[in-house]
């Protein structure tokens, strides 16, 4: 099927860089460059911060209201646009259309939900004074300036802005740096936002990692952020985390997963199985929350391993931009071969391929099979490295303790999924993860999409969370006003402190007792 048309070098004039200084974009399915983009150096994005810092001035001036009304028109073009959306994130990632669909969802669920919930969030709000009766007092949120978001290319356009939208709504500007593989996905976004009405320069767009050099417009972020929100691997939230640190910016993590699903012998094993299929190979299983790991008890597990790979075996693969495929492509040539080496290494090792576990250059230059493999064994790094690909480790456990015990024997604990007919007992192994999320009876988005509770890592998956009131909150700093009415409790010049200190015990006593503070 051909590409779809879509205006690819308008997107990329969004960006601030260097016009004679581009970088390809590919489109995955075939390899052949769509795009060029400008590439930032470090005096770009100190350029693009100032434009974001002196716009923010005026957003921030603006009536709380004001400002939502542009993320309601925004939650509106989203859903107008839906087919440019798909089309260019498909371009892209070379990820299924039906995925691609998924992800543009994000947007509208999230914008919905801080649009019922900012008003009360942001506005002033009366707190218990220290003293009943003489003091008072009244926290403020005030924006933190300019919000750096560092974006992956897996879901270049929620990631792009699932930050960003709370982040503004508090009253920031926001520089978005996307990953150099994904730019266009998140330069729709900020031109859906333009149109719905966001002033000019409270968001930029800069892009330039990927240099012969290293990563050059990420680190100049982390430089001149006032708070820097980070989607990626561990190993680069670590320097992003130290880097930020030596400024005293606070940084919001969200990193990788090796994430467990647990499956007892009451659970349907038709809804594991339908289930399983999107929470294991969906976007390709790059995606952080994806299941990694099936731990699956003995009563059951010759079933579920039967059906499951007779299922795997039939998904459809294919270069396509329509919506039959139920899988698309890895996102570029380097991933391919390290997911395909990550299974050769297993395989080598004694592991079995009960499906794929083989490239498919026929579909497309990145394309890889989905793969179950039985037999992984501690010593192979299938099993314990985040694989990030189409591929689930599949294990037999005798007991809901074996499970748990195999579940939490990971660096990392972003999600998890149990599945069972008892809520009960799903509860006792959820209180047991060491996990941010716990899906009950399904397999990988739940928790995440629950946009009224954070959303985060547990371990080494990150630090901070985003979704839920903390979402929008950690891109505010509070002001407490405390007012004293007069001064009433304080020694006087000439009495005498003992005077002093028997009153406060006093009074401190009879406040407890009342439960007055
Ligand atoms: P990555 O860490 O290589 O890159 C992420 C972003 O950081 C890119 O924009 C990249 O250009 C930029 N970057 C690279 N080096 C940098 C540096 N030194 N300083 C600042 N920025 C730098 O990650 P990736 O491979 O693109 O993404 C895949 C990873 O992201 C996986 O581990 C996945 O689990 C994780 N992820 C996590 C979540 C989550 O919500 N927890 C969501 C999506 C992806």
């Amino acid at each position: 099927m051909a590409r779809p048309d879509r205006d690819l070098a308008g997107l990329a004039a969004l960006f601030v860089g260097d016009p004679d200084d581009r970088f390809d974009v590919v489109e995955v399915f075939t390899g052949t460059p769509v795009a060029q983009v400008p590439r930032a150096d470090s005096g770009h994005v100190a350029a693009a911060f100032e434009r974001a810092r002196a716009a923010q001035q005026g957003w921030v001036a603006l009536p709380v209201q004001q400002r939502l009304r542009i993320f309601e028109r925004f939650h509106a073009l989203v859903l107008a646009h839906h087919e440019e959306i798909v089309d260019v994130i498909q371009i892209e990632t070379g990820k299924a259309r039906r995925m691609a669909f998924e992800e543009l969802c994000d947007l509208p669920i999230l914008t919905s939900h801080y649009l019922r919930r900012a008003p009360r969030l942001l506005r002033p709000r009366r707190r218990p004074g220290a003293i009943p009766g003489i003091t008072s007092a009244v926290e403020l949120r005030k924006p933190l300036g300019v919000v750096g978001v560092i974006s992956p290319w897996n879901f270049p356009f929620a990631i792009a802005f699932c930050d960003a939208i709370p982040a503004l709504m508090a009253g920031n500007a926001v520089v978005v740096k996307p990953d150099p593989h994904t730019p266009l996905s998140a330069a729709l976004g900020l031109r859906l936002l333009s149109q719905a009405g966001l002033p000019r320069d409270v968001v930029q767009l800069v892009c330039g990692d990927g240099a012969a050099d290293g990563p050059v417009a990420g680190p100049a972020v982390v430089d001149a952020a006032d708070f820097v929100m980070f989607t990626g691997s561990l190993a680069t939230g670590r320097e992003v985390a130290a880097r930020a640190a030596r400024r005293m910016v606070p940084s919001c993590l969200e990193l990788g997963g090796k994430n467990p699903m647990i499956v007892l012998p009451d659970a349907d094993l038709d809804a594991v199985v339908a289930s399983a299929v999107l929470g294991v190979f969906g976007n390709a299983g790059q995606l952080c929350l994806h299941m990694e790991r099936l731990l699956v008890h003995a009563e059951v597990y010759d079933d579920f391993r039967d059906r499951f790979a007779a299922r795997v075996r039939r998904l459809r693969l294919g270069a396509d931009y329509g919506l039959d495929t139920e899988m698309g492509a890895l996102a570029n040539p380097a991933h391919l071969a390290r997911v395909a080496g990550l299974v050769d290494e297993a395989v080598a090792a004694g592991a079995t391929a009960l499906a794929g576990g083989r490239a498919r250059p026929d579909l497309g230059p990145t394309f890889y099979e989905p793969t179950i493999l039985e037999g992984v064994t501690p010593e192979m790094r299938v099993h314990r490295e985040e694989i990030f690909g189409p591929v689930a480790c599949l294990h037999r456990v005798d007991s809901v303790d074996e499970a748990i015990r195999l579940a939490n024997d990971t660096e990392y604990g972003l999600n998890a999924s149990v599945w069972t007919a008892d809520p009960a007992a799903a509860m006792r192994i959820a209180e047991r993860l060491d996990t941010g999320h716990v899906n009950v009876n399904d397999s990988a988005p739940l928790g995440y999409a629950t946009k009224s509770a954070p959303s985060g890592g547990a371990k080494a998956s990150g630090l901070g969370v985003r979704n839920g009131d903390e979402g929008l909150l950690k891109f505010t700093y509070p002001t407490t006003v405390a007012t004293l009415k007069k001064q009433v409790l304080a020694a006087g010049e000439d009495d005498p402190y003992g005077d002093f200190v028997r009153r406060t015990v006093t009074s401190l006593r009879w406040m407890r007792r009342l439960r007055l503070r």
